[in-house]
């Protein structure tokens, strides 16, 4: 199970909050775009999840 954003939830129009809520620094953002979750370095944790207010982490097909 990867985990990754959807660009179809995720308004990009701010910083991400749930990039300092990830224990592994997966999660990157260049300005104001799509948030990035760097499969090599997840842990599949799920705290991102939980936490964005958009949910707009999803599961990877
Ligand atoms: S599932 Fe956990 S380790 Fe993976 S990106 Fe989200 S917070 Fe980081």
């Amino acid at each position: 199970m990867a985990l990754t954003i959807s660009p179809r939830a995720c308004p990009q129009n701010h910083r991400c909050p749930i990039i300092p809520v990830c224990p592994v620094g997966a999660i990157s953002q260049n300005g104001y775009g799509l948030p990035v979750i760097d499969e090599d370095k997840c842990i599949e944790c799920g705290k991102c999840a939980r936490q964005c207010p958009m949910r707009a982490v999803v599961t990877k097909n």
